[in-house]
């Protein structure tokens, strides 16, 4: 963390950046965003594994932006969304300096989006074993015990849309689930509310989402509707290839390749 730190306080000093966005101490020990504009608070920076928040939401945030160029703390998890959001043209490479930081606190310096690109090829996005066998109980179910899962996983929904502002990919300045001529989602936390708002969120991260967990770690009810995506991912991977975001191919929906597989056409 010591490179970091002194990375962040030569930007701020030389006036390169106008902001750190990084992780601090939040309360109950838990860390939480730190958006650091004076040398003097550099100190305040922490990195542990409990910094789990996608640091990358905030580069889209129209709040943030008014604050000048910032310079983001990265681990894997927000260089995987700083690429996503680049492929998207939401975020310039001039507009923004990477401090990647390794899980041992390593700071790790990027010229370019490409260079990202480059160290994540040594981090293929991949499912771990628990999750694997988790989002396998769940295919090997029938449709009806699918709808009963999900029915029951969902039920302690109340639509506070922490996750969506958790994640990095959520970025519209207005959601369909605030629109209400016409209305497209019902606004009530009931189960048909809570399975068309479900829905409607995993399918628009189809080929988009970066496996972060996110939108899981901010949920206040511990909702596993990071499996949803999950589930997108693995069919991603297996039967495309799909291994994480990149420049030229980082959504898989709207990027064609005359060899991909048509089977799933019934
Ligand atoms: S849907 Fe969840 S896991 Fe996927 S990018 Fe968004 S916050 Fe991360
Ligand atoms: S954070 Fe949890 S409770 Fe809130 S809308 Fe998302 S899934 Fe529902």
């Amino acid at each position: 963390m010591v490179d970091v730190k002194k990375k962040a306080a030569e930007l701020l000093s030389s006036e390169a950046v106008k902001v750190i966005i990084g992780y601090t101490e939040g309360t109950g020990g838990k860390p939480r965003a730190a958006f650091i504009q004076n040398v003097a608070d550099v100190e305040k920076l922490i990195f542990n594994s409990q910094c789990v928040m996608n640091l990358a939401v905030y580069l889209t945030k129209a709040e943030i932006k008014k604050l000048g160029k910032p310079a983001i703390v990265a681990p894997v998890n927000v260089l995987r969304a700083i690429i996503q959001l680049a492929f998207e043209v939401q975020i310039q490479e001039s507009d923004i300096v990477v401090l990647g930081i390794t899980p041992d606190e390593k700071l790790v310096e990027f010229q370019s989006f490409a260079a990202i690109e480059s160290y994540l090829e040594d981090f293929k996005m991949e499912l771990d074993a628990k999750e694997k066998e988790t989002l396998a109980k769940i295919s090997g179910m029938s449709l009806e015990e699918r709808w009963a899962y999900w029915t029951e996983e969902l039920s302690e929904c109340f639509k506070c849309y922490a996750c969506r502002a958790a994640c990095p990919m959520c970025y519209c300045h207005k959601c369909a689930v605030e629109q209400n001529k016409p209305q497209w989602i019902p606004v009530a936390a009931h189960q048909l509310g809570n399975m068309e708002w479900h829905i409607m969120r995993a399918m628009h991260l189809a080929g988009r989402c970066v496996n972060c967990d996110a939108c899981h770690n901010a949920c206040p009810k511990g909702i596993n509707l990071n499996f949803l995506t999950k589930l997108m991912l693995a069919d991603a991977q297996e039967q495309l290839g799909y291994t994480g975001p990149t420049l030229k191919e980082g959504n898989l929906l709207s990027t064609y390749n005359p060899n991909d597989q048509e089977n799933f056409i019934k």
